[in-house]
């Protein structure tokens, strides 16, 4: 009997199930766990006193009650930085649903203001409780873990990839060993160079490509996006993750348009992640989350980020 081989997806919770519940809060670490998804997104930013912690920004105005519990601390910016908090401080806030640089909400039909009191979690306690929700469920959901900024740290006199790295062995990511899948992630080159080169780190390594106008390192990521850029980054990872506006450039009779980096990960042989799948964000001509993820998953794509990860 003719057996039809179904590819695979990997579905990740970006930043947890964020649709649901304010992002990298210990509930929606809980949720998109619940939820059965294949791996569970961690960004990280640093503590004053060096600890990783699960935060998607540098600043804690936008997703938390900062400037309530810390009025004076700002930086001549207006930005409250992670950085100038330590950890003790931080875990005296409460996240919150994200706003805008207006104060309004960014995604106004999900998770409403609330008097609800959400802890920042450090990186270690993040993969803790994964650990422990895949023994009490008999699961076996990864973390896909992003080292934030590093080139901002390292001006900053921190070293954020040492500090996430050390945290990874004192949870037993180490002598090959990783209790959970595991998928380490940056939009800095030198980074992932370096988990390799001097942290001699064998998990999986995600490029991640960004669009040159958000500033996100010195890297032109145009030429990354390119047949040779994608062949160079090949050398020191085996995945690409990339902003989903670059690979989907448009629909056109009910069918998907797909740009070349689909090609050029094909010839490289590089897996393609794709960020990010919202259900209320969704790209002209696509009519459903599940449309999307169909056509990503048929065009060969390995996996993406969803703030909706059920929805499929
Ligand atoms: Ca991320």
């Amino acid at each position: 009997m003719e057996t039809i081989t179904v590819p695979t997806f990997i579905d990740v919770a970006h930043r947890g199930a964020s649709g649901y519940v304010p992002e990298h809060t210990r509930a929606s670490t809980v949720l998109a766990h619940g939820l059965d998804v294949d791996y569970i997104e961690q960004d990280v930013q640093l503590s004053r006193d060096g600890i990783p912690v699960v935060l998607h920004d540098l600043y804690l105005n936008r997703v938390s009650n900062v400037a309530d519990v810390f009025p004076t601390r700002q930086r001549p910016d207006g930005h409250y930085y992670v950085v100038d908090f330590s950890l003790k401080e931080l875990k005296q806030l409460s996240l919150k649903p994200r706003t805008k640089s207006d104060g309004e909400l960014r995604y106004p039909d999900r998770f409403q203001p609330s008097s609800l009191v959400f802890p920042i979690q450090t990186l270690a306690e993040s993969i803790s409780l994964i650990k422990q929700l895949n023994r009490t469920r008999n699961k076996n959901i990864g973390v896909y873990i992003e080292i934030k900024a590093p080139r901002w740290y390292h001006g900053q006199d921190y070293d954020a990839t040492a500090a996430v790295v050390e945290v990874l062995k004192e949870q037993g990511y180490k002598d090959g060993e990783a209790p959970t899948k595991i998928y380490l992630q940056s939009f800095d080159p030198e980074t992932l160079r370096r988990l390799k080169r001097e942290f001699h780190i064998d998990y999986p390594l995600v490029q991640l490509i960004a669009d040159n106008s958000w500033n996100e390192s010195g890297v032109d990521y145009d030429s990354l996006r390119t047949y040779a850029g994608m062949e160079s980054l090949s050398a020191y990872a085996d995945n690409v993750g990339v902003w989903l506006n670059h690979l989907l450039t448009g629909v056109e009779d009910n069918q998907p348009q797909w740009s070349d980096i689909l090609t050029h990960a094909k010839r490289t042989n590089l897996n393609v992640f794709v960020y990010t799948l919202r259900d209320d964000q969704l790209p002209a001509g696509v009519t459903s989350l599940k449309q999307l993820r169909d056509w990503l998953k048929k065009a060969g794509v390995t996996g993406a980020f969803s703030d909706f990860p059920d929805k499929k």
